[in-house]
């Protein structure tokens, strides 16, 4: 049996901001729109950053890379280096890892994620911890990325996304839960009207889109060649449908190709809700149908499965 817990002494809460304030560790706070809320000293200090009700992670990663500044980010495509981190923040209630600073520092994270999407980022500096197997960890690290990402896109792979959805299914506080399958129309045309290369830009164009119609929670996956899986927490259907409507919007706008800019394209998409004790292999199936469903009635289209 839990009971209640005792009453908080007033003035907690002011204590608390004013010790987090004067803390060596580094304490974030993000909303749901990945908007940084909040940052103590150290943290502002350490990723060259004042929030401004506006900036989010994905600003400030940008202005880091930009600058040479705060975190160490190793990459010449900060989009895909984006899209790849992005697949795996704030899936899980909770996960830490380890972050190079551009001053040398190096930093333990934690983050901490709500359901209704506030994360909390506490983050200590571990520079003088032993150093022993540290190129050992981070070969560690890269490689189990690089087992979960996409490398065209960036984006999560089958494997990583199957492991996401056997994590929502049974987490009762991420129902409603529906997933999307997207396949894109005709694509194999645009190969080989334009050729393979442009056909990869328009895959990736396909993974910025998606990318920016859904939340930080929502899993998001390139699961076989011009195939892709959205899973959605906390959606009833209705609301995924709205999601995939301003999703086939955003698509049929795009212009990927810069050299061809009349080439626009489409997808078709396959919605299924979850029922409580379905198995991801089921729900998936009925996902495929739906999809089935919407190239048989045409395309550029989203079907709602049965
Ligand atoms: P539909 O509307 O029925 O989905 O037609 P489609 O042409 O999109 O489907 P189809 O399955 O016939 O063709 C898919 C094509 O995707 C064929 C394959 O060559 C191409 N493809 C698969 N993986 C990649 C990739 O990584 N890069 C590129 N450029 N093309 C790929
Ligand atoms: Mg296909
Ligand atoms: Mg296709």
């Amino acid at each position: 049996m839990t009971t209640a817990p005792a009453p908080l002494p007033p003035g907690l809460a002011e204590t608390l901001l004013e010790l987090q304030e004067q803390s060596p560790l580094l304490v974030a706070l993000f909303d749901a729109r990945d908007v940084l809320c909040h940052a103590n000293t150290a943290f502002r200090e350490a990723y060259c950053v004042e929030p401004d009700g506006l900036l989010t992670w994905a600003d400030m990663m940008r202005d880091n890379h930009a600058q040479g500044h705060g975190a160490l980010i190793e990459t010449s495509d900060i989009d895909t280096w984006l899209a790849s981190v992005s697949s795996r923040r704030g899936k899980l209630p909770y996960r830490a890892f380890e972050v190079d600073l551009c001053d040398g520092r190096w930093l333990w994270v934690t983050e901490t994620t709500q359901a209704q999407g506030w994360m909390l980022l506490v983050a200590s500096d571990i520079t003088s911890l032993r150093q022993d197997n540290r190129s050992l960890r981070l070969a560690h690290v890269r490689a189990l990325a690089a087992a979960h990402t996409d490398p065209l896109t960036g984006l999560s792979n089958r494997r990583h996304c199957m492991q996401m959805l056997q994590d929502v299914l049974v987490r009762s506080e991420t129902w409603p839960l529906c997933v999307a399958a997207l396949d894109l129309d005709g694509f194999k045309s645009i190969n080989d009207r334009f050729g393979h290369g442009s056909g990869d830009q328009v895959l990736c164009d396909f993974a910025r889109q998606l990318q920016a119609s859904i939340r930080r929670e929502d899993g998001c996956a390139r699961i076989g060649g011009e195939e892709f899986l959205l899973i959605l927490p906390a959606t009833a259907a209705p609301q995924a449908e709205a999601i995939m409507n301003r999703l086939l919007e955003r698509v049929r706008k795009a212009r990927p190709l810069a050299e061809h800019g009349e080439l626009s394209y489409t997808c078709s998409v396959g919605l299924a809700q979850a029922i409580w004790g379905e198995s991801a292999t089921s729900l998936l199936a009925r996902a495929d149908a739906a999809l089935y469903q919407a190239k048989a009635a045409g395309r550029d289209r989203i079907c709602l499965a049965d």
